[in-house]
C-alpha cells in the first residue's frame, strides 16, 4: 500500500529501525525490491533519482513505481532522491508520490532554507512528505549515481561538508522538514577507502533536530555500522551502489558461461540477485 515517507518514519522511530530506500531505475530492480520487501513483510521506500532521468525518465518510471506501491502487500513509500528543483519535485508530486528530497545543499545556508521552505509549503498542502539536506555527502566517483554533485574524491576534504549539529537544530525549524539527510562521513557510490564515520556527530544532530535522520550513501558498510548508526537515530537508508554492482556481475558472470544468451534472460539474472541484495539490506536495517 502507498503511504507517506512520514508515516513509515514515525513507525520507524517507534520501532528504532530504518527503513531502505532504493533506488530503481529499471524494471529489474522495482521488481526485485518489491519482492524482498514482501517476502520480509518489510516497509520500503521506492526512490527515483532525478540524475537517473538520463537512464530513464521520471515520466516514464514514476508511474510504474506507484503502481508497484499501491499494489505491494506491504508499505510503501514513492520518493524523490536529490530532486534539484520546485519544477522536478511539482511533476513528482503530480505522478503520486508521497514524499520528496529537495537537494539545495550545495547552495549557501539562507538559500537552501529559502528553497527547502517553499518546497515544504507546496508539498505539505498536499500530503506529501519533505527530506533536505545540510552539509554535503562527497562522492567516490565510483557509480556515484544519486547525486549530481561533482564535490570530490572519497575522503579528500570529506570532513569539511560535515553536518554541524547546532546549524541543524536551526535548519530544521526553520523549514518545518520531516526528515534530515545529513552529513557525518558516508559518500556516494562504491567505497574506494574505508568510510570514517562520525557517530558522535550524528548523536548530536540526532538530539538536536528530533526528527528522523537520513543516511546517503549507505550501501558498502559493514552490519556493526548500519546497527551503531540506527541506534543513533538514522531512520532511513539509501542504498543503491551495491544491489546494482551485485546485478551487474551475476550478468557477467552469466554471459561468461552461457554460450547461447538471450537479453530476457539477463532481466530474470540481474531481477533475482537484486533482490537477494536487497533482502539481506533490509534484515540488517530491521535491527533485530
Ligand atoms: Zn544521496
Amino acid at each position: 500500500m502507498l503511504v507517506t515517507l512520514k508515516e513509515l518514519l514515525i513507525e520507524a522511530d517507534k520501532g528504532n529501525y530504518a527503513v531502505g530506500a532504493f533506488n530503481c531505475p529499471t524494471l529489474e530492480s522495482v521488481r526485485g525490491v518489491v519482492e524482498a520487501a514482501e517476502e520480509l513483510r518489510a516497509p520500503i521506500i521506492l526512490a527515483h533519482a532525478e540524475v537517473h532521468n538520463a537512464i530513464i525518465p521520471l515520466e516514464i518510471m514514476g508511474p510504474i513505481l506507484v503502481e508497484f506501491a499501491q499494489k505491494a502487500s506491504v508499505p510503501v513509500a514513492v520518493h524523490l532522491d536529490h530532486g534539484t528543483n520546485l519544477e522536478m519535485v511539482k511533476q513528482a508530486i503530480d505522478i503520486g508520490f508521497t514524499s520528496v528530497m529537495i537537494d539545495a545543499s550545495h547552495k549557501g545556508y539562507e538559500e537552501n532554507i529559502q528553497i527547502v521552505k517553499e518546497v515544504v509549503e507546496y508539498a505539505h498542502k498536499q500530503n506529501v512528505s519533505v527530506e533536505a539536506e545540510l552539509g554535503m555527502m562527497t562522492s567516490s566517483g565510483l557509480g556515484g549515481e544519486e547525486t549530481y554533485k561533482e564535490k570530490s574524491h572519497a575522503s579528500e576534504n570529506a570532513a569539511n561538508y560535515y553536518t554541524d549539529p547546532s546549524i541543524a537544530k536551526d535548519f530544521v525549524e526553520k523549514t518545518n522538514i520531516d526528515a534530515l539527510a545529513a552529513s557525518f562521513g558516508t559518500v556516494h557510490g562504491i567505497y574506494v577507502t574505508k568510510p570514517n564515520l562520525d557517530f558522535d556527530r550524528l548523536e548530536r544532530i540526532y538530539e538536536n533536530i528530533q526528527k528522523p535522520v537520513v543516511m546517503h550513501g549507505g550501501s558498502g558498510l559493514s552490519e556493526e555500522e548500519y546497527k551503531t548508526v540506527i541506534n543513533r537515530g538514522v531512520r532511513k537508508i539509501n542504498y543503491y551502489s551495491y544491489a546494482a554492482k551485485a546485478g551487474a556481475y551475476a550478468v557477467k558472470e552469466y554471459l561468461e558461461k552461457e554460450e547461447n544468451p538471450f537479453y530476457h534472460d539477463l532481466t530474470v539474472v540481474a531481477k533475482e540477485t537484486i533482490k537477494q541484495d536487497i533482502k539481506k539490506a533490509i534484515s540488517i536495517f530491521s535491527n533485530k
